[in-house]
């Protein structure tokens, strides 16, 4: 069995086989492998696609966008996440990343954990698929925002 790797660590519990997830959730991925290849990552030639969809069922996609001022950059997650957002749509019922990695998986960096975590319905947690685009037989790391940012920052937590 291929051992696979997150953030250096060993794990396979929550890996499972594209072909055994939901059609929803296979079309999320599809979606955002679909958004990578709009990804403008020059700098970086790390492309990322992702795709979010809102409580309507909708499906709003993004990818990286990278700039020569470095800090103006926006990671896929958080372009798709503006997308829904900029139409009204608040709620977030699932998010996929696709990226390629050798080992592991690409997971939101800790701006957008943070940036997602604030989009949950009623603090509910966000499904989250993270695959690559290629790699067949294609599995995929199934967590959460909140398994990813436990004890995120809320301002409303202090009303
Ligand atoms: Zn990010």
């Amino acid at each position: 069995m291929t051992q696979v790797y997150i953030n250096g660590a060993r794990d396979e519990a929550n890996v499972r086989d594209h072909d055994s997830l939901d059609v929803s959730v296979q079309e999320l991925i599809r979606a955002a492998a679909e958004a990578r290849n709009n990804a403008y990552c020059p700098y970086s030639n790390f492309a990322v696609g992702a795709a979010i969809r809102t409580s309507d069922g909708t499906i709003y996609t993004g990818c990286n966008i990278e700039n020569g001022a470095y800090a103006a950059s926006i990671c896929a997650e958080r372009t798709a996440a503006v997308k829904a957002l900029s139409e009204g749509k608040r709620e977030f019922i699932a998010c996929a990343v696709v990226a390629q990695q050798e080992k592991g998986f690409t997971t939101p960096c800790g701006v957008c954990r943070q940036f997602l975590s604030e989009f949950a319905i009623n603090g509910k947690d966000i499904p989250l698929y993270a695959a690559k685009p290629t790699n067949l037989p294609l599995r995929v790391l199934c967590t959460s925002v909140l398994q990813l940012l436990p004890n995120s920052f809320s301002f409303l937590n202090g009303k």
